[in-house]
């Protein structure tokens, strides 16, 4: 039987040649010149002035949060439809993460609902381009300019997605990756913060190394953080980097097929709908389920899996976790994306006839579902 996973990580460059630099040399932890080289491509890549590398994408986060001041009482606005680590950076700095519902089309955070959620103690927007699809940032950055509130993109998901031809991390005032080993790219774990501003790259840079004095070895003016990356990180990074238009064009081969193999079904799922600002960059590719279909998505994910084909759900709201949880208010948009999605197989070695094979398991266990209700 086949086995098709949701992600695999690709190697196919000089990830090997540069991670056996590190050890020919010796330079395995946070100096070397593969940092800096992956700092400078990745600012380039996304047309920065500035990139910072850090050990993740939950210190990354946490990092711009820090330098940008929040703190106890202070609020961040984020979709409550993320992964988990957005609501986390915000909960470290003592700060509130105030959730947004999601746009039923696009399932990115609903700009009308975020315009609500703006108080006086708001300090950040956190907009998550979720699944490789930038978030409506027309609005979002004509909120934060009227409000004047900093916005911090969640880039973690959406390396290379555009949105009015910019990339994701130089659109709002500040951005932030992931590369763990199922992102787009990856550095095994690892994370890059991109940004314009000088002040708070500065501000960044030392906060990423304990606030160790520039000037003055083994003195420290304030509590830091050990954020940094490793050479051996960025060796991976660097290299996956400079292939990253094969990463990119294979997604979106195999987000096509799927979008083919399935358009006849157009009863049955839906996908995330692109508006014509936006580049998708299908980290995963993923549909919803009708709200005509009657099989639950767990038994359709559990009824795949004997095909031998992994899925996931899609995120379940973080308010609907122990840690944010809130009974009193719904995000009915949100919670109903949440039942019904389903990420499919998304790894650049997807074949037609996989997509082939997984659309027939998808129709077949519908179809089963049925005599079953
Ligand atoms: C992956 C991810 C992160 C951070 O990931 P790390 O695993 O810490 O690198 C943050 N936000 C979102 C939306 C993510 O998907």
């Amino acid at each position: 039987m086949r086995k098709i996973p949701v992600a695999v990580p690709l190697f196919r460059g000089n990830e090997k040649k540069y991670l056996n630099e590190c050890i020919d040399t010796g330079w395995i932890s946070s100096n070397g010149r593969f940092i800096v080289a992956f700092e400078e491509a990745f600012a380039s890549f996304c047309g920065t002035k500035h990139a910072l590398a850090c050990s993740n994408g939950t210190v990354s986060l946490h990092l711009i949060l820090k330098a940008l001041g929040v703190g106890a009482g202070d609020e961040v606005i984020m979709p409550t439809l993320t992964y988990i680590a957005t609501a986390n950076a915000t909960a470290y700095c003592g700060a509130k993460p105030v959730f947004v519902d999601s746009d039923e089309y696009t399932w990115n955070m609903n700009p009308t609902d975020l315009e609500d959620k703006i108080t006086k103690n708001t300090k950040v927007i956190m907009p998550v381009h979720l699944y490789g699809l930038c978030a409506n940032m027309d609005e979002i950055l004509k909120i934060g300019k009227k409000h004047n509130i900093t916005v911090v993109e969640d880039a973690a998901e959406a390396h290379g997605a555009t949105w009015n031809e910019k990339k994701s991390g130089s659109l709002g005032d500040v951005g932030s990756f992931s590369f763990f080993g199922n992102k787009i790219i990856t550095s095994g774990e690892g994370g890059m913060i991109t940004t314009n501003n000088q002040d708070l790259y500065e501000k960044m840079k030392l906060l990423r190394s304990h606030a160790v004095d520039p000037s003055k070895k083994y003195w420290h003016s304030e509590v830091g953080y050990n954020y940094r990356m490793t050479n051996m990180q960025a060796a991976v990074g660097l290299a996956q980097l400079e292939e990253i238009s094969w990463h990119l064009k294979e997604r979106e081969r195999v987000a096509h097929l799927y979008q083919k193999a399935l358009a006849p079904y157009e009863n049955l799922f839906t996908f995330q709908k692109i508006p014509a600002q936006a580049k998708h960059v299908y980290w995963m590719s993923s549909i919803v389920l009708k709200e005509n279909v009657t099989l639950s998505r767990d038994i359709l994910m559990a009824e795949l899996d004997k095909y031998g084909i992994e899925t996931r759900p899609l995120f379940y709201p973080v308010h609907t976790m122990p840690p944010y949880l809130e009974e009193k208010t719904s995000y009915p948009v949100a919670e109903s994306l949440s039942k019904r999605g389903i990420n499919l197989p998304s790894h650049a070695l997807i074949t037609e006839d996989d997509v082939r094979y997984i659309a027939e398991a998808l129709i077949q266990s519908l179809e089963k579902g049925k005599k079953l209700c």
